[in-house]
């Protein structure tokens, strides 16, 4: 199960906007699936319109500073420009992490939750 507050999933959709017309990516971090927290990442990828790529060593720091306060890494999200919120092919090849990969597809601002690289779909609750 993965969950956000209207207002955090707002945030993180202002914060999408802003990065167009390239991906955006960041971190939903929180307790047990539910998100307290929002982190942007830098896309380091050299087309970034069409694919993302965070530097594992801000990841890495943003996890090591979560340890000390019980907080987990919920989520990984990033936007599509252009086309629909269900993954691509590289975002299935690098999808490494066992969270849900969310996937926001700019055009309608459609928000869906995906288990990768298996391609399934994960509830995602959005908390008036
Ligand atoms: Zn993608």
């Amino acid at each position: 199960m993965l969950r956000i507050s209207r207002q955090l999933l707002e945030a993180t959709l202002a914060y999408l906007r802003s990065e167009l017309p390239s991906e955006g990516v960041g971190l939903w971090i929180g307790q047990r699936g539910r998100t307290v927290r929002v982190e942007q990442l830098e896309n380091r990828h050299s087309t970034p319109q069409t694919h993302y790529t965070a530097d594992p060593a801000e990841v890495l720091r943003i996890l090591k500073s979560l340890d000390a306060t019980g907080m987990e890494l919920v989520a990984i999200y990033h936007s599509h420009p252009k086309g629909a919120a269900v993954p691509s092919e590289s975002d299935k090849a690098q999808a490494f992490w066992r969270v849900p990969y969310v996937i926001v597809a700019m055009e309608n601002e459609n928000v869906r939750a995906w288990k990768l690289p298996e391609v399934e779909e994960v509830v995602l609750y959005v908390d008036e």
